[in-house]
Order: structure tokens, then C-alpha cells, then sequence
């Protein structure tokens, strides 16, 4: 038993089938995240105390007790010095806060309800945002699913730099690597990946079920040359492990979200065309690295 009061801030939970880990898993997406990608697809999970969301339909002026919805639109400066946020408690469609806070040990026991659902080796998988930015309550929920018997998966941006100290706790270790070059990764996502280097060279070293994963992003990695950037870096680390490389290919899935969190969204209207997909496998084979693509 934990005798913890630590309570992690939820802004998504829901079951899918063996895209964030193996098997059927309940995944949990903890707020707030350190890195701001333009491509993201769930943006209110990244400010760390919520991000206020609107319904265009039903915002109105009732919607804000201090006056911040004049003709159908949110005045958010109004909301930038608001302590309390009253708007969160009304009954109303028209304003929310992204996440909800859990106690860490309610959590535990609400997936462990849950594991008939993981019959098949699923499991718990929590992913973000960021779950670094929750470092504490986040070990305490991997010990706590691990007392209950449940295979836990994380998903990290990897750039927590005590992230190594999580390896005991977790089965499958799923890590973003967004790009090769840390200037250009520092102009896209606000923040160095040399962190997330450091991570991969000691997760790929003592964790046994590691997936790594690069989002294709037009403009940004997806060039036919950086395919063997990325090769060079990740090559000395995973060559001859089992350690496969998933390739996701950008969407605008989130694109609604920037706009109900009051944000622009600035990516241009380009895909991922399966040329592509297929060009940085080629390369990143011919490197000895396996790829995955779903
Ligand atoms: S946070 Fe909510 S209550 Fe406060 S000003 Fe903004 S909309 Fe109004």
C-alpha cells in the first residue's frame, strides 16, 4: 500500500489497440510538456497547469463570470492573470480546462479494474505532453502498476535528464527522436536534444524492449538527406540490438485543438508522401536498423 498524496494531471485517457505499446492498453496522457512543436497533435497537453479550451458554439458571454467572452470570443490576456478560473467550475460547454488532477494511487487501482482488458500482454502506457514534467508522480504510478501485475509502457520526448532512473519501472520504453541536429531541433522544439542523445545512448545500453520513434514532419526532418542524418546518430547506438525504428508519418489530426486553445496553427498544408516513408527506410536499413511504420 502507498500512503502517497501525490495526484498527476490527466488530460486524455482512453484504450487503444497496440499504437502507444503491445496489446490492448489503457493510456493515460499526463499534461504539460516541455518541448512546443508546431506539428503536435494533442497541444492542450502542453501547458503544464491545463490550457483552457472553447467550444465556438457554446461560448457566450455567461460562459466567463468576469466578462473575458465579448461577442462570441475569449479575451485570454483577461485570462492570463486569473487565479482562481471560475469559469471551470460553471456547468457550461463553452470553456474547460484540459486536464483533471488524480491521486497517483486512485490511478493505480482504477488500471488495475482495467487488466482483464490486457488478456492479450497489454497494459498501462502513459505518454503526454511529456511524463517527466510529473517526474515524482509518475515513478510512484510505474512502482504502484508494477505492484498490481501490470506491464507498463512510457512514451517520452526523452528529455528528462534523470530519465534513466525510470528504466527499472518500465517493460517497453517508447522514445521519440524528432531530429539529428541540435540547432535545428532547439529552433523547432524550443529545446537542445543533446539530453535526448545522452537518453538514448543509456536506455539503448540496459533496456531490453526499446522502440524508437522519429515523426516524419514536412519542412522540418522528412529532406532526402537528413534520412542519413538521422542513420549516423542512431546507428552506433542500436546497431545489432533489437531496437526497431518507427516512422510516423505527419497529420493535421490536432489542427481543431490549436484553434479551441486560442493558438495559431502555423504548419503548411504538406504530407508525407510514401516516397518517402520508403526512402528513409532504405537508408536506415542499409544502416543495419530495422524500421516499423503503422
Ligand atoms: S480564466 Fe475563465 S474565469 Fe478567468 S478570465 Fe478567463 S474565462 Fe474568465
Amino acid at each position: 500500500m502507498s500512503d502517497s498524496t501525490r495526484t498527476l494531471k490527466v488530460f486524455q485517457q482512453g484504450f487503444n489497440y497496440s499504437q502507444d505499446g503491445r496489446g490492448n492498453r489503457l493510456v493515460l496522457h499526463l499534461q504539460g510538456c516541455n518541448m512546443h512543436c508546431p506539428w503536435c497533435s494533442n497541444p492542450e497537453g502542453m501547458p503544464t497547469r491545463g490550457a483552457l479550451m472553447t467550444e465556438k458554439e457554446w461560448l457566450t458571454e455567461s460562459s466567463c463570470p468576469k466578462g473575458a467572452v465579448r461577442n462570441g470570443l475569449l479575451d485570454r490576456s483577461l485570462c492570463e492573470n486569473c487565479a482562481d478560473i471560475p469559469c471551470t467550475g460553471l456547468r457550461q460547454k463553452g470553456i474547460r480546462l484540459s486536464c483533471k488532477d488524480y491521486p497517483v494511487e486512485e490511478l493505480a487501482d482504477r488500471c488495475a479494474r482495467s487488466a482483464p482488458m490486457f488478456f492479450d500482454g497489454g497494459g498501462v502506457t502513459l505518454t503526454g505532453g511529456e511524463i517527466s514534467l510529473q517526474f515524482d508522480a509518475v515513478r510512484e504510478l510505474l512502482i504502484l502498476l508494477g505492484e498490481r501485475g501490470i506491464h507498463r509502457a512510457i512514451e517520452t520526448n526523452g528529455s528528462h535528464p534523470h530519465l534513466g532512473e525510470l528504466i527499472p519501472l518500465v517493460d517497453q520504453w517508447i522514445m521519440d527522436i524528432k531530429h539529428y541536429d541540435d540547432e535545428t531541433h532547439r529552433k523547432w522544439t524550443g529545446v537542445s536534444n543533446r539530453q535526448v542523445l545522452e537518453n538514448l545512448a543509456i536506455v539503448a545500453a540496459r533496456h531490453r524492449d526499446v522502440l524508437l520513434r522519429i515523426p516524419l514532419i514536412p519542412g522540418f526532418n522528412s529532406a532526402p538527406e537528413d534520412a542519413e542524418g538521422f542513420a549516423k546518430v542512431l546507428e552506433p547506438h542500436i546497431r545489432g540490438k533489437m531496437i526497431p525504428v518507427e516512422l510516423l508519418s505527419y497529420h493535421e489530426f490536432g489542427k481543431i485543438k490549436w484553434a479551441q486553445c486560442g493558438k495559431p496553427y502555423t504548419m503548411p498544408p504538406e504530407k508525407i508522401s510514401p516516397e518517402t516513408v520508403a526512402h528513409f527506410e532504405r537508408v536506415l536499413n542499409g544502416h543495419g536498423i530495422t524500421c516499423i511504420h503503422t
